[in-house]
């Protein structure tokens, strides 16, 4: 179990005051100006060393990501946009940043943005987020009074500006290039990649889109190391993480752990384990509602990382672990998921606008039980019509969890269906 000595989030349940004076006292802005003074290149390539891979899901290495900007400006601003869109079902980590350490998102949002020779940062966040949103305006003001922020930002002659954004409710804006297009004032709506915003972004200047926790964990990695960070975790897995656990657990919550814990070691350490015992679990969705759930035998032994999900047919994503025990309709649970990204489907393209429907359509009858047999193989190849034809992400995600509904669950379905065809036909 990671000690509190190495979690980089110290007031992550507001414990504590989130504000500035608070914020000093636990580390955060601490040599904030020496860091800077090491220059782009020692702090791109710390990050690098550091091994972290982006939180918001993909996994793509943070400082590679950084290294494709511009290093001379070629007359273009350069741009550091923080997602903070959070709209994944079940993840709810990055609110918790924002809320309750604020100073971790601000001071790592001007390292990043000096790094990548970004003079202006936006936070687009979601805008639902309240209090989230409140809490970040007021420590950015304090940073702000303090010249941590502004015209020579805290005395290192490097002047940086930090914008909130908020957003309107649309769970496709958290795709980069959607929330690109939101920030500008335009309907928020994919753009195809490539070009990736490094080099087309915001304004169609160089931007590089990080997600809140890959940006808030930027300052302790540079203060401590990037080697510090390499300590916890796997070869190319590395790292503390947040991860949000929820659902039939007996006490759901939002912890930071080393990469790499074992699922069940997650659940029974943080979580009080799954209501009614280990052997209760039916299934577990381990990143977010656009990854493949797994079944028992699988969580048995799995670790939580980017490699072992992966290898199980499943995925780290935004490490929102969605736990259901053996009470759970599991046709229903993923028909519900159908149903949302029916409902967020931009409409732009045609495989995910129409096969989401169809998708949701189906599922719908799953549930009843008043598909027919060769609706379930119907259903795999909709998601294999949908899945990699889209232009962004969520075809992929609507698709993958009806695949691992199928994959690990058919037989439920063919009951269903069987036991509804025999009461008609009594
Ligand atoms: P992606 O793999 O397309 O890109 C990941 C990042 O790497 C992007 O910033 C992209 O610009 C960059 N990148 C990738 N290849 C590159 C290249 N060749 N050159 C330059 N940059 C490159 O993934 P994505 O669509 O950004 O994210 C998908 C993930 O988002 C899903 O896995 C899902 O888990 C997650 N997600 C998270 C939330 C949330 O609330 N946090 C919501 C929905 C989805
Ligand atoms: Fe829009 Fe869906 Fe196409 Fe993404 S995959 S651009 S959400 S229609």
């Amino acid at each position: 179990m990671l000690q509190d000595k190495d979690r980089i989030f110290t007031n992550l349940y507001g414990f504590q005051d989130f504000g500035l004076k608070a914020a000093q006292a636990r580390g955060n802005w601490d040599g904030t100006k020496a860091l800077i003074e090491k220059g782009r290149d020692w702090i791109i390539n710390e990050m690098k060393a550091s091994g972290l891979r982006g939180r918001g899901g993909a996994g793509f290495p943070t400082g590679l990501k950084w290294s494709f900007m511009p290093k001379e400006s070629d007359g273009r601003p350069s741009y550091l946009v923080v997602n903070a869109d959070e709209g994944e079902p079940g993840t709810c980590k990055d609110r918790e940043i924002m809320r309750n350490d604020p100073h971790t998102l601000i001071e790592g949002c001007l390292l990043a943005s000096f790094a990548m020779n970004a003079h202006a940062g936006y936070i687009y966040i979601r805008g639902e987020f309240y209090h989230e949103a409140s809490n970040l305006q007021r420590a950015i003001d304090e940073a702000y009074e303090a010249g941590l922020l502004g015209k020579n930002a805290c005395g290192s002659g490097w002047d940086y500006d930090l914008y909130l954004h908020l957003g309107a409710g649309a769970y496709i804006c958290g795709e980069e290039t959607a929330l690109i297009e939101s920030l500008e004032g335009k309907k928020g709506q994919p753009r195809l990649k490539p070009p990736f915003p490094a080099n087309a972004g915001l304004y169609g200047c160089p931007t590089t889109v990080n997600n809140v926790e890959s940006i808030a964990v930027v300052p302790e990695i540079l203060r401590r190391g990037g080697s510090w960070f390499t300590g916890f975790g796997r070869e190319n897995n590395h790292g503390t993480k947040l991860f949000a656990i929820s659902g039939h657990v007996e006490k759901p919550c939002t912890v930071e752990e080393a990469m790499s814990i074992p699922l069940r070691e997650l659940i029974e350490k943080h979580c009080g384990g799954v209501r009614g015992g280990w052997d209760n679990l039916l299934a577990v969705i381990p990143g977010g509602s656009s990854v493949p759930l797994m079944t028992k035998d699988i969580c048995d032994d799995v670790l939580m990382d980017f490699d072992a999900l992966r290898e199980v047919g499943s995925g780290l994503g935004t490490a929102a672990v969605i736990v259901m025990d053996k009470s759970t309709d599991i046709v229903y649970a993923i028909a519900r998921l159908s149903e949302f990204y029916q409902h967020e489907s931009c409409g732009q393209c045609t495989p995910c606008r129409e096969g989401t429907g169809w998708m949701a359509r189906i599922m719908a009858r799953m549930v009843r039980g008043q598909a027919t047999l060769d609706e379930i193989d119907l259903l795999w190849d909709v998601t294999k019509q949908v899945e990699g034809h889209t232009i962004c992400a969520l075809g992929d995600a609507a698709a993958w969890p009806i695949q691992g509904l199928i994959r690990r669950f058919r037989p439920e379905m063919e009951r269903r269906i069987k036991e509804y065809r025999a009461r008609i036909a009594a």
